[in-house]
């Protein structure tokens, strides 16, 4: 038996890899990556340059890790859906195994490459802990309540054990050839190293884990939320790129996480990135409409002077920009900032959530299409089991309530570091004095406010509930009524 791993830049491991497993069990095995044009073309590289970073380090990082076992890694460029059918015919492989994406370009992506493929081409399970569309409801629905999914998942799901990484892989056949390319550099692509992005690849990965686990996760449920704090575990990237799979983390997780609030903290978490990817294998749309049908023709405003503030962090508000700016510099927002950024947005400015959804996918390192378009459909409140669209987070009491020494703001808006924890997430309203002796002169130094909290909020609640009011076929109430 030969077959072709075609390794997919979502599964970018050795160690839990179901179809490299199967692979090296059945015979010969062609580990191989195509670099299609969709991502790594020049001017697509570009719009995605923190993903690529970390890919690329991965992807390295692969190369070494397959040739440690006695392979190697075949990478060759063009578009898979004709690369892939012609390297199987020309190696005469028996078979060609990958892990599943849910995504539906992918899905898309995948049935061309299977009805050009003379040969079975097999999809494995791995990118979420079940297969998504797996917990049905009672009338045999998709869940759009996470509770409830989550607790479809506890009472049914079983979490095999992770795969150990191969002791050793047949070497690569004799008569394989190909035009292979070496992996591409960021300056071959035409981009520039930033060395605040997390470094990709397997070790680093489970480095990562185990710092996790030995130092933050069991104070996961108290500081999880603390965006001046490294609470969380910073593998949304990892997950996103499979240098570790979701079933590793979920039992590592499960077994070395003593506090039992933290740990059923943090596997809610891992549950709600199970339910991103179910919600989308079920409803492949939403990537470009909205959850709920109401919201189709939202009145979304298009405000680019405000867009620009709050793309640029220059809305006056310490919290939002310190938000915008660690994603311009990091590649990377805390959960707790991205939820009030993106409520910012949409409700604040009343700009369409596709516009920030589409921003965060260009800078996040992580960025994910299913997970951002779930999280950005949250904070709008017309997605699945979306935050209610009439609650609407206070920029400066969230930024109070968590980061209440202002640390973050410090880090991320330095003109703003030396003004006392009192006044830092309100600048605003500090005296004329503190604001000089802070060297903060507003309106020059750091803008002031580019929105009245208390007025955009009214008017953000007067627009929906006059939309949302209105009668939509098969809908005759208005979601998410407060009670
Ligand atoms: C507007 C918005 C956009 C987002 N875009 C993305 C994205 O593109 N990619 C992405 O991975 N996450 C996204 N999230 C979810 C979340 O913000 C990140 O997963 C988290 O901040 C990553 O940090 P961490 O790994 O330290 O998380 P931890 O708190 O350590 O959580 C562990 C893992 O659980 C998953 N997770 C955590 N929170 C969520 C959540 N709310 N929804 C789904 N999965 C979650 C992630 O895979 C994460 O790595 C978004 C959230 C919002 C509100």
């Amino acid at each position: 038996m030969r077959t072709i791993v075609w390794f997919r830049g979502k599964d970018l491991r050795i160690a839990d890899h179901a179809p490299l497993t199967d692979a090296a069990r059945a015979g010969e095995v062609i580990p191989l990556f195509v670099l299609d044009p969709y991502f790594f073309a020049k001017d697509r590289a570009k719009t995605l340059p923190n993903r690529i970073q970390f890919l690329l380090s991965s992807l390295r990082s692969l190369e070494k890790n397959v040739a440690a076992k006695g392979s190697r890694l075949i990478v060759v460029e063009g578009r898979a859906t004709e690369v892939i059918p012609r390297l199987a015919a020309q190696w005469h492989a028996d078979k060609v195994v990958a892990h599943r994406w849910v995504e539906p370009f992918a899905r898309t992506r995948d049935d061309r490459v299977k009805a050009a493929l003379r040969v079975p081409f097999e999809l494995y399970e791995g990118e979420t802990l079940l297969p998504p569309g797996t917990l049905r409801t009672g009338a045999g629905k998709p869940y759009a309540v996470f509770s409830q999914f989550a607790k479809s998942f506890t009472k049914t799901a079983i979490v095999d054990d992770a795969l150990p990484a191969p002791k050793s892989l047949p070497a690569l056949p004799a008569d394989v050839r190909a035009d292979e390319v070496p992996i591409p550099t960021m300056e071959s692509l035409g981009l520039t190293e930033n060395p605040a992005v997390q470094l990709g690849g397997e070790r680093t990965a489970h480095e990562r884990l185990v710092r996790f686990l030995e130092r933050a996760a069991n104070a996961y449920a108290n500081d999880r939320n603390r965006m001046d704090l490294e609470g969380t575990s910073r593998l949304s990237a990892d997950l996103k790129f499979g240098t570790l799979s979701p079933r590793q983390v979920w039992n590592q997780a499960k077994a070395k996480v003593t506090d039992d609030t933290s740990a059923r903290a943090y596997l809610n978490e891992l549950l709600w990135r199970e339910f991103a990817h179910s919600t989308l294998w079920d409803r492949p749309e939403l990537l470009t409409e909205p959850f709920q049908p109401r919201f189709k023709a939202f009145p979304w405003v298009q405000d680019d002077a405000a867009w620009h503030a709050w793309c640029e962090g220059t809305t006056g508000y310490p919290i939002m920009d310190a938000a915008a700016r660690q994603l311009l510099g990091a590649g990377f927002v805390h959960n707790r900032a991205r939820m009030i950024a993106a409520s910012f947005l949409t409700k604040h400015l009343l700009i369409d959530y596709r516009r920030g959804e589409a921003h965060y996918m260009r800078y996040l390192t992580d960025g994910d299409w299913a997970q951002n378009n779930a999280g950005w459909q949250w904070s709008a409140g017309c997605g699945c089991d979306a935050q209610p669209y009439f609650r609407i987070f206070n920029p400066v009491t969230q930024g109070e309530t968590f980061d209440p020494d202002g640390e973050y703001v410090r880090r991320w808006v330095p003109e703003l570091a030396k003004l006392p924890a009192k006044f830092i997430h309100k600048p605003w309203e500090a005296p004329a004095d503190v604001l000089r002796a802070a060297g903060v002169s507003l309106g020059k130094s750091y803008p002031r406010p580019i929105v009245d909290h208390k007025e955009s909020r009214e008017r953000f609640l007067s627009v929906a509930k006059q939309h949302l009011q209105a009668p939509v076929e098969g809908h005759d109430r208005l979601e998410n009524q407060p009670t």
